[in-house]
């Protein structure tokens, strides 16, 4: 079973690092010296919890303390997660929602999904001392370089992490340019971060926070009702803006048709799962090429879902495109763009077995 929560393609190592590789194997390694120290590796990074507090209603705050072996995060990236639940290693992604302290510890907050098995056990059951697996960051949520034009940044829900980082890191600029975050939650118990953003606001008068309640009464005066549309950010819609975005799916899409083509750029994620065609009737054949298996699969299903309901455990991230930990080579077949709708018929060609399904029958190199 896979269990590095590192991104992408196995990290290359320097040749320095080559020629001290213990004599014994990095898991005998790691082995013996967590007996003197948790989070001590040759080469994984880990992170220990070193506080926890409630950031919400529905939310926890763990400040977490890497080994030396974290390589560290721009404002904006996120980190896949590794928790042991149950006997098992799950790997979800969190994106820290706020810049890293002078000895390297970071703040991760986290909305509890009902059902959710990552995040109720972190808002739960995990606890301060526990040790967690972290991967290399990932994600590309950034402004372009400042040339003095306003930026817009939009969060709904738990896609305030990446914001709040970024607020945060433009409070530490001499002169930021003009910016408003625009941070919408159905209830006011829901907020995470409020008085933080508060004080931030009031201490630069280039940055301004406004809060978007869809479920409750706005009682203060940085305080709005209802849900993203278009009179609200008619001030922004000027071709000058630029705009970061980040919540659910469909909150993403409104900001993309409200305001891509009407600003000087526009960036966004989302931290939803990707939409499952059911339309999409009928199987197909899926033969793995190393194992010579094969197997029958839906055909609007993610492939990493299928291979995962099949009992196997591919690599995978964070299950929604980005961190490319699932990508893998194709050999045969065509696919679908589960976020973009975009078939792929390149027989020969690299996918992220997370957002892509079968439309034929495929051979992967798995
Ligand atoms: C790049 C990235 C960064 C992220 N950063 C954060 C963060 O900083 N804070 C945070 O709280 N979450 C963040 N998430 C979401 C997080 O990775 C998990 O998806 C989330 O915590 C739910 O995991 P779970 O194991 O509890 O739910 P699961 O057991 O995986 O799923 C349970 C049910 O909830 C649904 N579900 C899963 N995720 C979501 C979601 N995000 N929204 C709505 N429904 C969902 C599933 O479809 C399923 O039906 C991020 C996701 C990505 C891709």
């Amino acid at each position: 079973m896979h269990t590095d929560p590192r991104p992408g393609p196995a990290v290359a190592r320097s040749p320095g690092r080559r020629c001290r590789a213990p004599l014994f194997s990095p898991a005998l390694f790691d082995f013996w010296a967590s007996r003197l120290s948790s989070t001590w590796t040759w080469n994984r990074p880990l992170a220990r919890i070193v506080a926890r507090e409630p950031a919400a209603s529905d939310a926890v705050s763990l400040v977490l303390k890497p080994n030396r072996h974290f390589r560290g995060f721009a404002p904006g990236q996120h980190l896949n997660l590794g928790v042991e639940i149950d006997g098992r290693r799950v790997t979800r992604s969190y994106s820290p929602s706020a810049l890293a302290g002078p000895d390297g510890s970071f703040r991760i907050t986290v909305k509890a999904i009902n059902g959710g098995k990552v995040s109720t056990h972190l808002r739960d059951v995990a606890r301060v001392g526990d040790v967690l697996a972290i991967g290399d960051a990932f994600g590309e949520l950034a402004f372009p370089a400042d040339d003095g034009a306003p930026r817009l940044l939009l969060a709904a829900g738990s896609g305030i992490t990446p914001m709040m980082a970024i607020f945060a890191s433009l409070a530490m600029q001499p002169n930021p340019a003009p910016t408003t975050l625009l941070y919408f939650t159905r209830t006011r118990g829901q907020r995470c971060f409020v008085d933080e953003l508060r004080a931030i606001a009031a201490a630069n008068p280039a940055l301004q926070v406004r809060f978007a309640l869809t479920r409750d009464q706005a009682l203060d005066q940085d305080e709005a009702e209802g849900r993203l549309n278009a009179d609200q950010l008619a001030p922004w819609r000027d071709k000058t803006t630029h705009v970061l975005a980040c919540g659910p799916t469909g909150f993403v899409a409104t900001a993309r048709d409200l305001l891509a083509d009407r600003t000087a750029s526009f960036a966004a994620e989302s931290f939803s799962p990707p939409v499952h065609h059911d339309t999409e009737a009928g199987s197909v054949e899926l033969t793995l090429a190393r194992s010579g298996r094969k197997l029958q699969v839906a055909r609007g299903k993610p492939l990493l879902e299928a291979l995962e309901a099949a009992g196997l455990s591919p690599a995978a991230g964070c299950r929604r495109g980005l961190c490319n930990t699932c990508a893998c080579g194709k050999s045969a077949g065509s696919t679908r763009h589960l976020l973009t709708g975009d078939e792929e018929h390149e027989p020969v060609s690299a996918l992220r077995l997370c957002v892509s399904s079968a439309r034929s029958d495929l051979v992967l190199d798995l």
